[in-house]
């Protein structure tokens, strides 16, 4: 599999993964859940996820289009 499932620690600060990882919602960065907490934080969060379902309706309506 990728990078996002091997490594062993936080891209964001280096903490070891082992209790859990988590994609961040601003890049492909695999973060720890401290880290993700942070985030969620973050004024611009709620923008960050409506771009995010934004872009997975796009690619919803290109399977739907390969479907029909
Ligand atoms: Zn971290």
């Amino acid at each position: 599999m990728d990078r996002f499932f091997s490594q062993k620690t936080c891209d964001r600060c280096g903490a070891d993964l082992s209790g859990g990882r988590i994609m961040s919602m601003y890049s492909t960065d695999c973060i720890c859940l401290t880290c993700k907490e942070k985030e969620k934080a973050r004024a611009d969060y709620q923008a960050a996820v409506k771009a995010e379902l934004d872009e997975v309706k796009k690619g919803n309506m290109n399977f739907i289009g390969i479907k029909g």
